[in-house]
């Protein structure tokens, strides 16, 4: 199965995306999680990227695809992949449907999870990371206290991009460069729509239905 998720930053896309790969033993791309891995090993990537990321902006478009590009070579078509972020731009998209064109494959689902801008940005201020098994996390409602993971018990962090000026930016990008390829996928009948305002549960519950 080959999936892609959409959705603007804040709208579960990662919760979501480890929720699908368990149940169906699929690879988890996050191009996110790569690039940040890339930044933290200071990596010539890494050097590259970090400062569109840190101002919200997209990383280039040519060097996001050839990193697609030596995963998806490296690792062939395996039992299926999740796209987590990417494709980002309409010259992602479309040169994706290429790559994969030329490796004789095609994308089965596209699923949008939407959520409305007050909330993406409740959400993305309160997101943290466990830095040891990186579950994401909400510390709504537990704002004063020195939470842990509530998975590992392991330290939790912020996000260097979830602070308010950042998410703003991030919010502008993805309206202006990513809302597009809601269009672009619903045109070739691939998109599916799923509404991510409600529990972690019944966002997972709603897009089981639709895999
Ligand atoms: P994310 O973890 O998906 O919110 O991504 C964090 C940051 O990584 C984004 O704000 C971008 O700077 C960069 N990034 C991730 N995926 C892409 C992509 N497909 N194209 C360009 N930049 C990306």
């Amino acid at each position: 199965m080959r999936l892609i998720l959409l959705g603007a930053p804040g709208a579960g896309k990662g919760t979501q995306a480890k929720n699908i790969t368990s149940k169906y033993d699929i690879a988890h791309i996050s191009t996110g999680d790569i690039l940040r891995d890339e930044v933290k090993n200071n990596t010539e990537l890494g050097i590259k990227a970090n400062q569109y990321m840190k101002e919200g902006k997209l990383v280039p478009d040519e060097l996001v695809i050839e990193m697609i590009r030596r995963i998806l070579v490296k690792d062939g078509s395996g039992t299926g992949f999740l796209m987590d972020g990417f494709p980002r731009t309409l010259v992602q998209a479309k040169k994706f449907d290429e790559m994969l064109a030329n490796l004789g494959q095609t994308i089965d689902k596209v699923i949008n999870i939407s959520v409305e801008p007050a909330r993406l940005i409740k959400r993305l201020t309160s997101r943290r990371v466990c830095s040891s098994c990186n579950n994401i996390c909400s510390i709504e409602g537990n704002e004063d206290s020195t939470m842990q993971c509530p998975l590992c018990g392991g330290q939790l962090y912020k996000r260097k991009d979830d602070n308010e000026e950042v998410i703003e930016q991030r919010l502008k990008v993805y309206e202006q460069q990513t809302k597009p390829l809601i269009d672009y996928y619903s045109k070739k009948g691939l998109l599916f729509e799923v509404d991510g305002t409600d529990t972690e549960a019944e966002v997972k519950e709603r897009i089981f239905s639709i895999l």
